[in-house]
């Protein structure tokens, strides 16, 4: 290995790995997907890893979306340290609504980008490319100690800016489709070569939650996947790393009996109570990527007009179907630390099994083919965190999915 003393990355230390120290986020998978794949018999390394390793839950960040969670984890803090609290956002400087995955909305550095100044080999590798400008900030490609790339845009990386040139041709797997189970299997093949010839120090696997937002636990597409998952796992395990397997949220149904989303149109209520457009309902899961979940989640933001009465808005958001919590400004900074300046004057959260949306007419649900599962709320705030390692761990809701690689790196040093 390459490091002699503990890296520091936001206020936390990091042990110097003597191994490489790998954190895996599989994207959407609550614990229920590894229990069912488990119990028949599909995922022996990871059954194996929790009986003699150690096993827990851990809580996401709210909301409980990609981005925010990725970049925690990236971090090893909440949004309120590293800013992303959403896919998207009203630009506090423009007023402008756009997407939050650019590298200037980024005010941490990552603890990647610690390490490699540190003088590490740093490994990412993304199912989806709208992370990997944000996961590789800081890093530089030009001395073969940083790698960051994605299986979406595999096929056009290059050595200046991703540290690898060609992705896909040298791991001799096709470019994926963006929507598919491959993408992740991409990141998985990935992840083992670099181990096998590369060697990073500190490597981070993300995959897309493709197949969680189409399929149930139970359903053998669900199942096929984390079997196919749990045969990388046993060649990384072999190698030696060690390991972290935790999500950046889990997944629920968020659908009628007839298959139909089950959505609460926010905008739709405010455009009532106070005034067309009025008032803004921002949904921060919107992304360009919409087929799988239709732009819609169980966590919302929403902007007031000045003369607007909070509280008797509050008292009718409490009152609405499938509203569970509302929260103001300050109460969301404090309980899931937000950045105030990136969020309106209400934060939403939905219930498990409903959805929040804007206005009716704004959602296009032809896209979806399946019955809605989707994420955002507190419903889908527990994931799993499995070390194969025997590491001396908390419990949540102390243990959280961005303590990662706090943990990696110490089973990494044992
Ligand atoms: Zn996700």
């Amino acid at each position: 290995m390459n490091l002699e003393s503990p890296v520091e990355a936001n206020a936390r230390i990091y042990s110097a790995p003597k191994v490489p120290a790998i954190a895996i986020c599989l994207d959407g998978c609550e614990p229920e997907y590894l229990d069912k794949a488990i119990a028949d018999g599909l995922m022996p390394t990871l059954k194996r890893m929790r009986e003699t390793g150690t096993d827990r839950l851990a809580d996401s960040v709210i909301p409980s979306f990609t981005n925010p969670n990725n970049l925690s984890i990236a971090t090893g803090r909440p949004p309120k340290v590293h800013g992303i609290c959403g896919n998207y956002l009203i630009d506090p400087d423009t007023g402008e609504e756009v997407m939050m995955n650019d590298v200037r909305f980024l005010r941490a550095p990552t603890l990647f980008a610690r390490f490699y100044e540190a003088g590490a080999k740093v490994a990412i590798v993304t199912a989806k490319d709208k992370l990997r400008a944000l996961l590789g900030a800081g890093l530089k490609f030009d001395d073969n100690r940083a790698k960051c790339f994605s299986a979406e845009k595999s096929d056009t990386s290059t050595a200046a800016e991703h540290g690898q040139e060609k992705a896909s041709e040298w791991l001799g797997m096709a470019q994926p489709e963006v929507y598919s189970a491959a993408l992740s299997e991409f990141v998985f093949a990935a992840g083992v070569k670099l181990l096998k010839e590369w060697k990073p120090d500190v490597m981070y696997l993300t995959t897309t939650d493709y197949v969680q937002h189409k399929y149930a636990p139970d359903e053998p597409e669900a199942k096929s996947f984390y079997e196919m998952f749990d045969r990388y796992l046993t060649e990384l395990d072999a190698l030696g790393a060690a390991i972290v397997v935790t999500a950046d949220h889990g997944m629920k149904p968020k659908h009628l009996a007839d298959g139909s989303p089950a959505v609460v149109y926010v905008q739709d209520l405010m455009d009532e109570w106070l005034g067309k457009d009025t008032a803004r309902v921002i949904l921060p899961i919107t992304d360009p990527y919409v087929v799988h979940h239709g732009a819609l989640g169980s966590f919302a933001t929403v902007y007031l007009p000045q003369a607007a009465d909070q509280g008797d808005v509050i008292a009718k958001l409490m009152n609405t179907h499938g509203i569970t919590h509302v929260l103001t400004k300050a109460e969301a900074i404090d309980r899931f630390e937000l950045p105030g300046d990136r969020i309106g004057d209400l934060v939403l959260v939905s219930g498990e099994n409903i959805c929040i949306g804007t206005s009716e007419h704004r959602h296009d649900l032809a896209a979806l083919k399946e019955p809605l599962r989707s994420h955002g709320g507190l419903t889908e705030q527990v994931v799993p965190f499995i070390v194969n390692r025997v590491i001396d761990l908390p419990e949540k809701p102390q243990l959280r999915n961005f303590d990662a690689f706090y943990y990696a790196t110490m089973a990494a040093a044992l």
